[in-house]
């Protein structure tokens, strides 16, 4: 497998990178490519080194599109990274939070770690029964997503 495009990368910051990418924290690889201060270019060839689905260049380079705005918009509250959201009071305001954190949030008693990652077993973003999902932490989560990265 051909891994080092940039050489200021690590493995560990590739893995990072597209650990970063499938969860969305940021939203496409144009945000990752500032993050990084790289070129998009970069970012993409990582994601395709990696075998992940890089959501269309278009689309990322259009910025964040929320809702409505989103191209997947389905109708429902769906996050730009798939998602279903849902609206929960927070102190008093109105907040928009994805349900599947928020049922295992509920489910073990406390907030989610920044170390963890709520995974659905089936794949399928939004189906958020509780049997489908599963509380692990970012490590595991990439390793059982990119097995080839396990060295
Ligand atoms: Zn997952």
């Amino acid at each position: 497998m051909k891994r080092h495009f940039n050489a200021r990368f690590s493995i560990d910051t590739e893995k990072k990178i597209c650990n970063l990418y499938r969860e969305g924290v940021y939203n496409g690889s144009v945000v990752l490519a500032k993050r990084f201060k790289v070129n998009p270019t970069t970012i993409h060839n990582i994601l395709k080194a990696y075998g992940i689905e890089s959501r269309n260049s278009v689309e990322s380079q259009k910025g964040l599109q929320i809702g409505s705005k989103h191209p997947r918009y389905k109708g429902g509250n769906i996050s730009p990274q798939g998602y279903k959201r849902i609206y929960i009071e927070y102190k008093g305001r109105r907040r928009l939070i994805n349900e599947h954190m928020y049922l295992m949030e509920k489910k073990i008693g406390r907030r989610i770690k920044s170390t963890e990652i709520v995974h659905h077993k089936n794949e399928n973003k939004i189906d958020n029964r509780m049997s489908n999902l599963i509380l692990m932490t970012r490590a595991e989560h990439c390793k059982l997503h990119n097995p080839a990265l396990i060295r």
